[in-house]
């Protein structure tokens, strides 16, 4: 009794859903977590340098270079809860990949965990947006992602913010770095709806400022999704949509240390390893230990 791993099979939900590697640092099992990693190897909507299905398993692999302790948040990762479910098995459909992200992050949920999903492309998280209604969102892209539809996909990766403003409604969503946006989106009604904020913008006044001004929208609960594409490319170079002038890995990463507290779900998106020289995959697995260890040291 005890040692033979019956005890690890017990979430009858998530059961033959996943395929197994891991974060070095996720140590724990389902039950005793309290961050909780999944992979969606999926990039079946991607209009230009598709790969990003590659990618959670690129970003595990890079992760395997990062100590388990961290320097800066003066936190040891292995000695906080953490467990990697492994890459949710996908087909072709993304319809039907939203509705079994719905569910695999609704039992995180409800089991008061963190998700932590590891994309594949941002169509995606429109799955987990689906779980928290109440929330705020922080988005990083290059790209506003505010089409209706695209080549006729209202699902497609370049809807994404705008199916999270159907979920949560105006006033809610603040997307940073913004640098490439159609005529359409720009002058879409509802384009007030969400605030903007340029790399320009954040270059300008620095990233300090922009923190600042969040503040004052008294955002509580906060949904944290990561487009790679909104670093710039000399940083960020393995990703499906590059934009040039774009802002800092560091930017992001005091936008994380200052608002971790208030993080309830995190996602990394849209890195793509084939067009990669390793530093994306690296940067993608520093900003998961960034979000943890400064969510456990705030
Ligand atoms: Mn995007
Ligand atoms: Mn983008």
């Amino acid at each position: 009794m005890g040692s033979d791993g019956r005890q690890k099979d017990n979430v009858p939900e998530l059961t033959g859903l996943f395929s197994f590697r891991k974060v070095a640092d996720a140590t724990s099992d389902f039950n005793d977590s309290r961050y909780v990693i999944f992979g969606v190897p999926y990039d079946g909507t991607s209009s230009f340098r598709r790969g990003s299905r590659l990618a959670p398993d690129a970003i595990r692999l890079a992760y395997d270079n990062l100590e388990s302790y961290d320097f800066q948040y003066g936190v040891n990762y292995t000695d906080i809860s953490i467990c990697d479910l492994g890459n949710l098995t996908v087909g072709e459909d993304v319809s039907e990949i939203l509705d079994d992200i719905e569910s695999v992050t609704r039992t995180i949920v409800k089991n008061g965990k963190i998700p932590v999903m590891l994309g594949g492309e941002h169509s995606l998280t429109v799955g987990v947006m689906r779980n928290f209604p109440d929330c705020s969102m922080i988005i990083i892209d290059a790209h506003s992602d505010f089409r209706e539809e695209y080549m006729g996909n209202m699902f497609n990766h370049a809807c994404i913010t705008r199916r999270s403003l159907d979920i949560l409604g105006p006033g809610k969503i603040v997307s940073i770095g913004t640098r490439s946006v159609s005529r359409e989106e720009r002058e879409s009604p509802r384009w007030k709806d969400v605030r903007f904020v340029s790399a320009n913008e954040v270059r300008e006044k620095g990233i300090g400022k922009v923190i600042n001004e969040l503040e004052s929208r008294g955002m509580q609960k906060i949904y944290f999704s990561i487009d790679m594409d909104g670093i710039d490319p000399s940083e960020a170079p393995g990703v499906g949509t590059p934009e040039p002038y774009g802002i800092r890995a560091t930017d992001v990463r005091a936008l994380i240390n200052h608002f971790a507290g208030r993080i309830v779900g995190f996602d990394i998106v849209e890195m793509t390893p084939v067009y990669d020289n390793g530093n994306t995959s690296m940067l993608a697995a520093k900003l998961i230990q960034d979000f943890i260890g400064s969510k456990e040291s705030s």
